[in-house]
């Protein structure tokens, strides 16, 4: 269906973006053909990495994909954890690395308007400069805004402050037709036809190539505090998170840790986590307009832990120690990478994550494969990783691919059916992508897939914009 990109089309893209933004070389175009899915067999070097500066260049671009049909797979930071940037079917990967302006921190409206290649680095430190806030904070900073939206990014503090879609305003889409479009704008409410907007955000450039966003910001936040809570056994801890929420405290971010990955990154770090008693940890980070509040609020949450039976409470208080704790949440993705064979983002309703990581702990035990297992337990956003390592004294031990390999596949699949069993989805926030396809229709029926493939010819008739990512 696809044609290979001959040199009169190559030709056409130096006149579109110029010379030095067409990329065939091999050892230049090597890093554009995976994101931070780790296993290579889902890699595929595109025939061409484009590098537009505007919209025009963007729909003259895809306007030329269409006449030729070549498929078109937009990229932002490369992040990503299912394979969503890929060129899985060749063709041209779209990178919006060059297109990466703030254009406006608009204070009168509290609303910002930036670029798709803006990474979320440079945006939260030009928003702060600004003396504003934007709260969602997805665990990679090098992550771009436009692959952000596309993926309707979360983070650990969704149950408070929400996902990218609750902050996102407008869009500018390119579509496959070369029309520019403007969805939204910096309204606060809009209630005026379908909304589009919606249907991009988390469509994972399959729809068209966002080229703007407009962000809605919040006033700057007051205190934080870091609240570490160890319990002996893994239901009481996650039990404990629902209680906090129906008592009426809505912290920042709930996140559960097991020992283990904690071990790992204090060494991989040089930082000290406070407690290594127990085996399931929550870290409660909670946020307060003053030290008054803040006090209270720490003291409920430390009587709820107290009643649910955690050991101790450990406060994080001094600018220093929380950044220590944070720190090490932060980087275990670090630590534990090189014996990481995929990372899940199983998402459960809140009462339902104890239930869930109980079976992740019966799979690990049947396959005999190590599953550590934390996440956002407040939102019900369980990151199950699977590994091709075992843990073993304090160290991550390699397990023979012939081992590992054979596992990967039903452990993934057990843990997607008792998701669906709980009313859960297969992914929280990083998306479908490649590698999350085959397992769509454990939780879509196929009307429901049905539609969504009705909704991409309207936009996308030739097929042409990263075909092969979501559904067939
Ligand atoms: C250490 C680590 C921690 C992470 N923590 C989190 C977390 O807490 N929460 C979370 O949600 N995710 C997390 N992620 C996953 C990842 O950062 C997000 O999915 C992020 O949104 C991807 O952004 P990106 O710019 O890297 O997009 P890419 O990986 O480049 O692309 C992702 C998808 O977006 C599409 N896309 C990119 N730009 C555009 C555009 N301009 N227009 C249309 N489509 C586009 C791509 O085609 C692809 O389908 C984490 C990843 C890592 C490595």
């Amino acid at each position: 269906m696809f044609k290979k990109l001959d040199p009169s089309v190559l030709e056409r893209l130096r006149q579109i973006v110029g010379a030095a933004d067409v990329l065939v070389d091999p050892e230049r175009i090597e890093d554009y053909g995976h994101d931070e899915f780790s296993l290579s067999e889902i890699r595929r070097l595109p025939e061409a990495v484009v590098r537009p500066e505007t919209c025009e260049e963007v729909a003259a671009v895809l306007e030329l994909a269409v006449a030729e049909r070549l498929p078109v797979t937009p990229r932002g930071g490369a992040t990503g954890l299912c394979g969503g940037c890929v060129p899985s079917l060749g063709g041209i990967v779209l990178s919006l690395e060059k297109m990466s302006r703030i254009v406006e921190v608009d204070r009168e409206n509290q609303m910002a308007v930036v670029e798709p290649g803006v990474t979320l680095r440079d945006f939260v430190a030009a928003v702060e400069q600004a003396g504003l806030a934007f709260p969602p904070h997805p665990g990679d900073e090098s992550a771009m805004m436009g692959g952000l939206v596309a993926t309707n990014a979360g983070g650990s503090r969704a149950v408070k402050y929400g996902t990218i879609r609750n902050y996102v305003r407008g869009l500018e889409l390119v579509t496959p037709a070369g029309d520019i479009i403007q969805l939204g704008g910096k309204l606060e409410k809009s209630s005026t036809g379908y909304n589009l907007m919606h249907l991009v955000i988390g469509s994972e450039g399959t729809l068209g190539v966002v080229t703007k966003v407009i962000l809605h910001l919040k006033a700057k936040p007051g205190i934080m505090r870091s609240l570490v809570v160890p319990f002996e056994a893994l239901e009481p801890a996650l039990e404990t998170v629902p209680l906090i929420m129906k008592r009426g405290i809505v912290p920042l971010a709930i996140e559960f840790l097991e020992i283990e990955p904690i071990v790992l990154t204090e060494e991989h770090i040089h930082k000290k986590w406070p407690t290594k008693l127990g085996r399931t940890h929550l870290l409660i980070i909670l946020d307060a307009s003053s030290d008054e509040e803040m006090d209270r609020l720490s003291q409920a949450v430390a009587e709820i832990c107290c009643e649910k039976g955690a050991i101790d409470v450990f406060i994080a208080d001094t600018p220093s120690k929380q950044d220590e704790v944070l720190a090490i949440r932060s980087k275990i993705y670090d630590a534990i990478k090189a014996g990481t064979v995929e990372i899940l983002d199983i998402a459960v309703p809140r009462a339902e994550v104890a239930g869930h990581v109980r079976k992740v702990r019966e799979v690990a035990e049947k396959y005999g494969i190590w599953l550590p297992t934390f996440g956002h337990a407040a939102d019900g956003n369980v990151h199950t990783h699977i590994m091709k390592v075992r843990y073993e004294n304090g160290a991550m031990v390699p397990v023979p691919e012939s081992e590992w390999r054979p596992k990967a596949d039903p452990v993934r699949e057990e843990l997607f059916r008792d998701c669906k069993a709980r009313g859960g989805v297969i992914s929280g926030e990083h998306g479908i992508g490649l590698v999350k396809k085959p397992y769509l229709s454990i939780v879509l029926d196929e009307r429901q897939i049905g539609i969504m493939r009705g909704i991409k010819r309207v936009f996308d008739p030739h097929g042409i914009m990263n075909p092969g990512k979501i559904f067939d």
